[in-house]
Protein backbone atom coordinates (compact mmCIF):
# COMPACT_ATOMS: atom_id res chain seq x y z
CA UNK A 1 0.00 0.00 0.00
CA UNK A 2 1.23 3.45 -0.71
CA UNK A 3 1.88 6.10 1.52
CA UNK A 4 -1.25 8.19 2.09
CA UNK A 5 -0.09 12.08 2.82
CA UNK A 6 -2.38 14.38 5.01
CA UNK A 7 -2.66 16.80 1.81
CA UNK A 8 -1.32 16.87 -1.64
CA UNK A 9 -2.15 19.35 -4.26
CA UNK A 10 -4.26 18.40 -7.40
CA UNK A 11 -2.36 20.23 -10.09
CA UNK A 12 -3.44 19.22 -13.88
CA UNK A 13 -1.78 18.53 -17.25
CA UNK A 14 -2.98 21.79 -18.76
CA UNK A 15 -1.77 24.19 -16.13
CA UNK A 16 1.95 21.83 -16.42
CA UNK A 17 1.76 22.65 -19.96
CA UNK A 18 0.96 25.88 -19.61
CA UNK A 19 3.85 26.71 -17.05
CA UNK A 20 6.16 24.78 -19.71
CA UNK A 21 4.96 28.12 -22.00
CA UNK A 22 5.90 30.60 -19.37
CA UNK A 23 9.51 29.39 -19.24
CA UNK A 24 9.60 29.54 -22.85
CA UNK A 25 8.49 32.78 -23.32
CA UNK A 26 10.77 34.82 -22.12
CA UNK A 27 8.89 36.68 -19.40
CA UNK A 28 9.21 34.30 -16.03
CA UNK A 29 8.87 36.81 -13.29
CA UNK A 30 5.56 39.61 -12.39
CA UNK A 31 4.39 40.49 -15.54
CA UNK A 32 0.76 39.26 -17.74
CA UNK A 33 -0.20 36.30 -16.25
CA UNK A 34 0.32 37.58 -12.84
CA UNK A 35 -2.21 40.54 -13.73
CA UNK A 36 -4.46 37.94 -15.67
CA UNK A 37 -4.09 36.19 -11.87
CA UNK A 38 -5.99 38.84 -9.94
CA UNK A 39 -8.37 39.85 -12.38
CA UNK A 40 -9.55 36.25 -12.16
CA UNK A 41 -9.03 36.65 -8.16
CA UNK A 42 -11.10 39.94 -8.74
CA UNK A 43 -13.41 38.03 -10.61
CA UNK A 44 -13.96 35.66 -7.69
CA UNK A 45 -14.48 38.07 -5.25
CA UNK A 46 -17.24 39.97 -6.75
CA UNK A 47 -14.89 42.75 -8.03
CA UNK A 48 -13.06 43.91 -5.29
CA UNK A 49 -9.42 45.19 -5.71
CA UNK A 50 -6.92 42.03 -5.47
CA UNK A 51 -3.01 42.20 -5.34
CA UNK A 52 -1.12 38.41 -5.43
CA UNK A 53 2.17 38.31 -3.39
CA UNK A 54 4.87 35.85 -3.00
CA UNK A 55 3.05 34.63 0.42
CA UNK A 56 0.27 34.64 3.03
CA UNK A 57 2.61 36.00 5.03
CA UNK A 58 3.34 39.16 3.64
CA UNK A 59 -0.05 39.90 2.35
CA UNK A 60 -1.30 40.28 6.57
CA UNK A 61 1.62 42.35 6.83
CA UNK A 62 1.64 44.38 4.07
CA UNK A 63 -2.29 44.90 5.21
CA UNK A 64 -0.92 46.31 8.88
CA UNK A 65 1.59 48.79 6.92
CA UNK A 66 -1.34 49.96 4.71
CA UNK A 67 -3.51 50.58 7.96
CA UNK A 68 -0.47 52.35 9.62
CA UNK A 69 -0.54 49.80 12.57
CA UNK A 70 3.24 49.79 14.43
CA UNK A 71 4.68 50.15 17.75
CA UNK A 72 2.59 51.45 20.39
CA UNK A 73 -0.36 49.10 18.56
CA UNK A 74 -2.22 46.13 19.59
CA UNK A 75 -3.81 43.80 17.25
CA UNK A 76 -6.24 41.19 19.04
CA UNK A 77 -5.55 37.46 17.03
CA UNK A 78 -5.85 33.88 17.78
CA UNK A 79 -3.39 31.49 19.93
CA UNK A 80 -4.87 28.98 17.08
CA UNK A 81 -2.82 29.21 14.08
CA UNK A 82 0.36 28.87 12.08
CA UNK A 83 2.88 31.13 13.90
CA UNK A 84 2.47 33.71 10.97
CA UNK A 85 -0.36 35.46 12.06
CA UNK A 86 1.34 36.99 15.26
CA UNK A 87 4.54 36.98 13.77
CA UNK A 88 3.40 40.06 11.15
CA UNK A 89 1.97 41.75 14.13
CA UNK A 90 5.86 41.98 15.59
CA UNK A 91 7.29 42.35 12.58
CA UNK A 92 5.05 45.79 11.90
CA UNK A 93 6.32 46.59 15.90
CA UNK A 94 2.73 46.14 17.37
CA UNK A 95 1.72 44.17 20.36
CA UNK A 96 -0.24 40.29 19.65
CA UNK A 97 -2.81 40.57 22.41
CA UNK A 98 -4.08 36.37 21.94
CA UNK A 99 -7.94 35.74 23.51
CA UNK A 100 -8.70 32.46 23.72
CA UNK A 101 -10.71 29.99 21.14
CA UNK A 102 -14.49 29.00 21.16
CA UNK A 103 -14.09 25.21 22.15
CA UNK A 104 -16.33 23.81 19.47
CA UNK A 105 -15.34 25.72 16.75
CA UNK A 106 -11.90 26.17 17.80
CA UNK A 107 -11.65 29.73 16.72
CA UNK A 108 -11.45 32.78 18.23
CA UNK A 109 -14.38 33.34 20.66
CA UNK A 110 -15.85 36.39 19.68
CA UNK A 111 -17.41 36.80 22.74
CA UNK A 112 -14.25 37.00 24.52
CA UNK A 113 -12.88 39.82 22.18
CA UNK A 114 -14.29 42.22 24.24
CA UNK A 115 -12.09 41.89 27.54
CA UNK A 116 -9.27 42.21 25.12
CA UNK A 117 -9.83 45.47 23.49
CA UNK A 118 -7.45 48.57 25.01
CA UNK A 119 -7.09 51.88 24.01
CA UNK A 120 -4.36 50.40 22.12
CA UNK A 121 -6.11 47.95 20.09
CA UNK A 122 -6.18 48.93 16.12
CA UNK A 123 -7.16 46.00 14.52
CA UNK A 124 -8.76 42.06 14.83
CA UNK A 125 -6.84 39.34 12.68
CA UNK A 126 -9.16 36.44 12.89
CA UNK A 127 -8.22 33.14 11.52
CA UNK A 128 -10.83 30.64 9.57
CA UNK A 129 -8.94 27.66 11.29
CA UNK A 130 -8.92 24.26 9.15
CA UNK A 131 -11.43 26.16 6.88
CA UNK A 132 -14.26 27.21 9.20
CA UNK A 133 -15.23 30.75 8.92
CA UNK A 134 -15.57 33.06 11.73
CA UNK A 135 -18.76 34.22 11.64
CA UNK A 136 -18.09 37.27 9.75
CA UNK A 137 -21.25 39.20 10.99
CA UNK A 138 -20.79 39.25 14.61
CA UNK A 139 -16.89 39.61 13.92
CA UNK A 140 -17.85 42.90 12.38
CA UNK A 141 -20.38 44.12 14.56
CA UNK A 142 -17.60 44.00 17.35
CA UNK A 143 -15.03 45.61 14.75
CA UNK A 144 -17.75 48.36 13.95
CA UNK A 145 -18.31 48.96 18.02
CA UNK A 146 -14.89 49.42 18.92
CA UNK A 147 -13.79 51.41 15.85
CA UNK A 148 -10.82 48.53 14.95
CA UNK A 149 -9.77 47.35 11.77
CA UNK A 150 -10.03 43.84 10.31
CA UNK A 151 -7.59 41.91 8.89
CA UNK A 152 -8.87 38.62 7.67
CA UNK A 153 -6.22 35.46 8.14
CA UNK A 154 -8.06 33.70 5.36
CA UNK A 155 -5.13 31.63 4.45
CA UNK A 156 -7.39 28.46 4.90
CA UNK A 157 -10.51 29.69 3.70
CA UNK A 158 -10.25 29.97 -0.16
CA UNK A 159 -13.63 28.91 -1.05
CA UNK A 160 -15.50 28.90 2.19
CA UNK A 161 -18.18 30.92 3.09
CA UNK A 162 -20.16 32.84 6.08
CA UNK A 163 -23.86 32.69 6.34
CA UNK A 164 -23.72 32.48 2.15
CA UNK A 165 -21.29 34.76 1.34
CA UNK A 166 -18.34 34.02 -0.23
CA UNK A 167 -15.01 34.83 2.07
CA UNK A 168 -12.93 37.81 0.65
CA UNK A 169 -16.32 39.03 -1.76
CA UNK A 170 -16.99 41.35 1.50
CA UNK A 171 -14.99 42.50 4.86
CA UNK A 172 -11.90 45.13 5.55
CA UNK A 173 -8.77 43.33 4.25
CA UNK A 174 -8.47 39.38 3.37
CA UNK A 175 -5.56 37.71 3.18
CA UNK A 176 -5.37 34.29 1.21
CA UNK A 177 -2.22 32.17 0.90
CA UNK A 178 -1.93 30.08 -1.84
CA UNK A 179 1.39 27.50 -0.18
CA UNK A 180 1.61 23.99 -1.45
CA UNK A 181 -0.72 22.33 1.44
CA UNK A 182 -3.88 25.15 0.69
CA UNK A 183 -6.81 24.24 -1.31
CA UNK A 184 -5.56 26.10 -4.03
CA UNK A 185 -2.10 26.65 -4.40
CA UNK A 186 0.90 28.70 -6.41
CA UNK A 187 3.42 26.73 -5.10
CA UNK A 188 4.46 29.81 -3.11
CA UNK A 189 1.86 32.82 -3.06
CA UNK A 190 -0.86 34.55 -1.68
CA UNK A 191 -2.94 37.36 -2.42
CA UNK A 192 -4.53 40.25 -0.44
CA UNK A 193 -8.05 41.70 -1.14
CA UNK A 194 -8.03 45.19 -0.47
CA UNK A 195 -11.29 48.00 1.24
CA UNK A 196 -13.94 48.22 -1.10
CA UNK A 197 -13.33 52.04 -0.87
CA UNK A 198 -9.51 51.32 -1.68
CA UNK A 199 -8.58 54.34 -3.98
CA UNK A 200 -5.65 54.48 -6.10
CA UNK A 201 -3.55 55.98 -4.15
CA UNK A 202 -4.29 53.08 -1.55
CA UNK A 203 -3.58 50.55 -4.25
CA UNK A 204 -0.76 52.48 -5.22
CA UNK A 205 1.05 51.69 -2.06
CA UNK A 206 0.09 48.74 -1.87
CA UNK A 207 2.05 47.81 -4.92
CA UNK A 208 4.98 49.85 -3.55
CA UNK A 209 5.66 47.93 0.01
CA UNK A 210 5.17 44.70 -2.55
CA UNK A 211 8.14 46.32 -4.52
CA UNK A 212 11.12 48.18 -2.20
CA UNK A 213 8.82 51.20 -2.62
CA UNK A 214 9.46 52.06 -5.79
CA UNK A 215 6.83 54.33 -7.20
CA UNK A 216 6.87 54.91 -11.28
CA UNK A 217 5.84 58.15 -12.76
CA UNK A 218 4.49 59.23 -15.65
CA UNK A 219 7.46 60.91 -17.24
CA UNK A 220 9.35 57.18 -16.95
CA UNK A 221 11.44 58.24 -14.18
CA UNK A 222 10.86 56.39 -10.72
CA UNK A 223 10.72 57.71 -7.01
CA UNK A 224 11.66 55.26 -3.50
CA UNK A 225 9.00 56.38 -1.20
CA UNK A 226 9.16 53.97 1.70
CA UNK A 227 11.22 50.86 2.53
CA UNK A 228 8.94 48.61 0.42
CA UNK A 229 9.74 44.36 0.53
CA UNK A 230 10.29 42.10 -2.15
CA UNK A 231 7.43 40.41 -2.12
CA UNK A 232 5.53 39.94 -6.41
CA UNK A 233 4.77 36.85 -7.51
CA UNK A 234 6.19 35.21 -10.16
CA UNK A 235 4.33 34.43 -13.71
CA UNK A 236 5.11 30.84 -13.23
CA UNK A 237 3.69 30.69 -9.79
CA UNK A 238 0.72 32.96 -11.22
CA UNK A 239 0.44 30.40 -14.19
CA UNK A 240 -0.10 27.72 -12.11
CA UNK A 241 -2.67 29.71 -9.85
CA UNK A 242 -4.33 30.18 -12.86
CA UNK A 243 -5.00 26.19 -13.63
CA UNK A 244 -6.49 25.19 -10.34
CA UNK A 245 -8.84 28.35 -10.08
CA UNK A 246 -11.36 26.69 -12.47
CA UNK A 247 -11.13 23.44 -9.88
CA UNK A 248 -11.75 25.41 -7.17
CA UNK A 249 -15.69 24.64 -6.69
CA UNK A 250 -14.88 20.74 -7.49
CA UNK A 251 -12.48 20.72 -5.08
CA UNK A 252 -14.15 22.27 -2.33
CA UNK A 253 -17.45 20.08 -3.23
CA UNK A 254 -15.00 16.86 -2.89
CA UNK A 255 -13.69 18.02 0.19
CA UNK A 256 -16.95 18.46 1.61
CA UNK A 257 -17.43 15.09 0.60
CA UNK A 258 -14.90 13.38 2.14
CA UNK A 259 -15.19 15.20 5.16
CA UNK A 260 -19.32 13.37 5.16
CA UNK A 261 -17.49 9.87 4.62
CA UNK A 262 -14.96 10.71 7.68
CA UNK A 263 -18.40 11.61 9.98
CA UNK A 264 -20.57 8.68 8.27
CA UNK A 265 -17.72 6.47 9.53
CA UNK A 266 -17.14 7.62 13.04
CA UNK A 267 -21.37 7.52 13.11
CA UNK A 268 -21.44 3.73 12.11
CA UNK A 269 -18.28 3.04 13.90
CA UNK A 270 -17.18 5.05 16.15
CA UNK A 271 -19.19 4.58 19.13
CA UNK A 272 -16.03 2.91 21.18
CA UNK A 273 -13.92 6.32 20.36
CA UNK A 274 -16.55 8.64 20.83
CA UNK A 275 -17.11 6.70 24.32
CA UNK A 276 -13.24 6.77 25.26
CA UNK A 277 -13.57 11.10 24.29
CA UNK A 278 -12.26 11.12 20.59
CA UNK A 279 -13.96 14.58 19.57
CA UNK A 280 -14.74 15.38 16.11
CA UNK A 281 -14.24 18.66 13.86
CA UNK A 282 -17.80 20.94 14.19
CA UNK A 283 -20.29 19.24 11.38
CA UNK A 284 -20.58 21.66 8.92
CA UNK A 285 -21.22 21.42 4.75
CA UNK A 286 -22.32 25.01 4.23
CA UNK A 287 -19.41 27.15 5.29
CA UNK A 288 -16.40 25.34 5.81
CA UNK A 289 -14.25 24.52 2.84
CA UNK A 290 -12.54 21.65 4.56
CA UNK A 291 -9.18 22.66 4.48
CA UNK A 292 -8.20 20.24 6.95
CA UNK A 293 -10.44 17.42 9.09
CA UNK A 294 -9.21 17.54 13.05
CA UNK A 295 -10.13 14.93 15.66
CA UNK A 296 -8.63 15.62 18.99
CA UNK A 297 -7.06 12.58 20.73
CA UNK A 298 -8.56 11.51 23.96
CA UNK A 299 -5.39 11.46 25.11
CA UNK A 300 -6.03 11.25 28.59
CA UNK A 301 -7.47 7.74 28.02
CA UNK A 302 -4.62 6.72 26.03
CA UNK A 303 -1.32 4.88 26.84
CA UNK A 304 0.29 7.00 24.39
CA UNK A 305 1.21 10.29 23.38
CA UNK A 306 0.24 11.98 20.22
CA UNK A 307 3.80 11.74 18.79
CA UNK A 308 3.94 7.90 18.97
CA UNK A 309 0.06 7.69 17.80
CA UNK A 310 1.32 10.02 15.03
CA UNK A 311 4.63 7.42 14.41
CA UNK A 312 2.13 4.37 14.75
CA UNK A 313 -0.29 6.25 12.17
CA UNK A 314 2.86 6.56 9.59
CA UNK A 315 3.93 2.83 10.27
CA UNK A 316 0.55 1.98 8.51
CA UNK A 317 1.28 4.16 5.78
CA UNK A 318 -0.86 7.19 6.87
CA UNK A 319 0.33 10.77 7.02
CA UNK A 320 -0.81 12.86 9.72
CA UNK A 321 -0.06 16.50 10.89
CA UNK A 322 -0.21 18.69 14.06
CA UNK A 323 -1.57 22.19 12.93
CA UNK A 324 -1.46 23.58 15.69
CA UNK A 325 0.41 24.17 18.76
CA UNK A 326 -1.09 26.93 20.31
CA UNK A 327 1.11 29.52 19.99
CA UNK A 328 1.26 31.73 22.98
CA UNK A 329 3.42 29.06 24.65
CA UNK A 330 6.19 29.33 21.76
CA UNK A 331 9.26 30.99 23.65
CA UNK A 332 8.95 33.82 21.47
CA UNK A 333 5.53 34.82 22.55
CA UNK A 334 6.56 33.47 26.09
CA UNK A 335 8.93 36.95 26.10
CA UNK A 336 5.83 38.48 25.83
CA UNK A 337 4.44 37.42 29.23
CA UNK A 338 2.34 34.69 27.75
CA UNK A 339 2.21 31.46 29.62
CA UNK A 340 0.82 27.88 29.92
CA UNK A 341 -2.87 28.46 31.75
CA UNK A 342 -3.69 31.42 29.80
CA UNK A 343 -5.89 30.55 27.30
CA UNK A 344 -6.95 26.71 28.59
CA UNK A 345 -9.33 25.79 25.19
CA UNK A 346 -6.18 26.79 22.80
CA UNK A 347 -3.64 24.83 25.10
CA UNK A 348 -5.76 22.01 24.96
CA UNK A 349 -6.28 21.51 21.23
CA UNK A 350 -3.16 22.57 20.56
CA UNK A 351 -2.16 19.20 22.68
CA UNK A 352 -4.80 16.91 20.91
CA UNK A 353 -4.89 17.93 17.64
CA UNK A 354 -4.19 16.03 14.66
CA UNK A 355 -4.78 16.31 11.24
CA UNK A 356 -5.94 13.37 8.83
CA UNK A 357 -5.51 13.06 5.37
CA UNK A 358 -7.72 14.97 3.22
CA UNK A 359 -7.75 15.98 -0.16
CA UNK A 360 -9.38 16.19 -3.48
CA UNK A 361 -7.19 13.34 -5.49
CA UNK A 362 -8.43 11.01 -2.31
CA UNK A 363 -10.07 8.14 -2.78
CA UNK A 364 -13.28 7.24 -1.01
CA UNK A 365 -11.59 4.15 0.44
CA UNK A 366 -8.96 6.17 1.64
CA UNK A 367 -11.34 7.27 4.71
CA UNK A 368 -11.75 4.16 5.71
CA UNK A 369 -8.84 2.97 6.01
CA UNK A 370 -7.50 6.10 7.99
CA UNK A 371 -10.27 5.45 10.20
CA UNK A 372 -9.69 2.13 10.90
CA UNK A 373 -6.07 2.29 11.33
CA UNK A 374 -6.81 5.20 14.11
CA UNK A 375 -9.74 3.21 15.63
CA UNK A 376 -7.48 0.11 15.64
CA UNK A 377 -4.23 1.96 17.57
CA UNK A 378 -6.56 3.90 19.85
CA UNK A 379 -8.39 0.71 21.02
CA UNK A 380 -5.39 -1.19 21.60
CA UNK A 381 -3.83 1.57 23.66
CA UNK A 382 -6.64 2.01 25.73
CA UNK A 383 -5.82 3.26 29.08
C1 LIG B 1 -0.54 29.06 5.56
C2 LIG B 1 -0.95 30.04 6.58
C3 LIG B 1 -0.36 31.30 6.68
C4 LIG B 1 0.87 31.69 5.92
O1 LIG B 1 0.77 31.60 4.57
P1 LIG B 1 2.12 31.51 3.70
O2 LIG B 1 1.62 31.61 2.30
O3 LIG B 1 2.76 30.20 4.01
O4 LIG B 1 2.97 32.67 4.08
C5 LIG B 1 -0.86 32.19 7.59
N1 LIG B 1 -1.91 31.87 8.38
C6 LIG B 1 -2.50 30.68 8.31
C7 LIG B 1 -3.67 30.40 9.20
C8 LIG B 1 -2.03 29.72 7.43
O5 LIG B 1 -2.62 28.52 7.39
Amino acid sequence: MSFLPFTRPSIDEESIAGVADVLRSGWITTGPKCREFEAALSELFGGRTVRAFNSGTVTMETALRLLDIGPGDEVITTPMSWVATANVILAVGARPVFVDVDPATRNIALDKIEEAMSHRSRAIIPVDLAGLPVRREHLYDIAAEYNVRVVEDAAQAIGASSDGRLIGSFGDYISFSFHANKNLTTTEGGCLVLPEDADAELIARCERLRLQGVQRLADGSMEVMEPGGKANLTDVAARIGLGQLPHLAAFTARRRELARRYFDWFDANGGELLEMGLELPPRDFENSNWHMFQPLLPLDRMSIGRAEFVKRMAEKEIGVGVHYPAMHLFKLYRGLGYEEGDFPHAERVGRETVTLPLFPAMDDGDVERVCSALKDILLQNKK
